[in-house]
């Protein structure tokens, strides 16, 4: 039976919509964020790459602290939520810029990617399809729906905030507790997931995010 002492808390935004790219600027590079085989968004290094925004109608698209791009699934970070998320977090983060169609940035906003990924396990039923043929990336998705947990031998203890599947982040109990002192909770949603020392979907516990392929 596991023990659950430690949880993480996976953050969503609360926007009913993502921000929109620029459809003709998406066509030329979506090929260079995102692996075309599986959609999967490829982990960067360093900073990211600028993305460009159809910010017709102004900035208007832009509301909550944490807002996503679909397409390429970043997450969006107002500055103030970055604020929020430093000293420690920043560290591993990777950050980007935002731009409109003339070149200009979007102020007040970053990309954003958790430079350490994981995958949030499951149960029994969840699907495990190998990883993909192109990029290596696994294909694997936790059912039943919403009851993922994480594996505490799949990353660092104290690292504060991590990348799970479609990009999302998942904070630590400290980290979720300052953006709730904040008043910045409002716009997004926590799904709390158990660190667990064992997976309960009979698999290893060694499954990666990443294989080379
Ligand atoms: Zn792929």
């Amino acid at each position: 039976m596991n023990k659950v002492e430690l949880a993480y808390y996976e953050l969503g935004s609360k926007s009913d919509r993502p921000i929109d790219i620029k459809k003709a600027w998406l066509r030329e590079n979506r090929a260079h964020f995102c692996c075309l085989a599986c959609a999967d968004v490829y982990p960067k290094s360093g900073p990211l790459d600028p993305i460009v925004v159809d910010a017709r109608g102004g900035h208007s698209q832009f509301h909550l602290p944490l807002e996503f791009v679909s397409k390429i699934r970043y997450e969006i970070i107002r500055d103030d939520l970055l604020a929020v998320l430093d000293p420690d977090a920043c560290e591993y983060l990777n950050l980007g810029v935002l731009l409109d169609e003339t070149g200009k940035q979007i102020p007040n906003y970053h990309t954003a990617q958790a430079k350490i990924a994981v995958l949030l396990r499951g149960g029994m039923e969840s699907s495990n399809n190998g990883v993909c043929n192109r990029c290596g990336r696994r294909r694997y998705w936790p059912m039943p729906h919403g009851h993922g947990y994480l594996l505490r031998s799949t990353f660092q203890e104290g690292v504060p905030i991590l990348r799970v599947q479609v990009g999302n982040f998942a904070v630590n109990q400290a980290i979720r507790d300052r953006i709730v002192a904040a008043g910045l909770a409002r716009g997004m949603y926590f799904i709390k997931r158990p660190v667990l020392d064992e997976p309960e979907d009979g698999l290893p516990v060694d499954l990666k995010f990443y294989e080379k392929v």
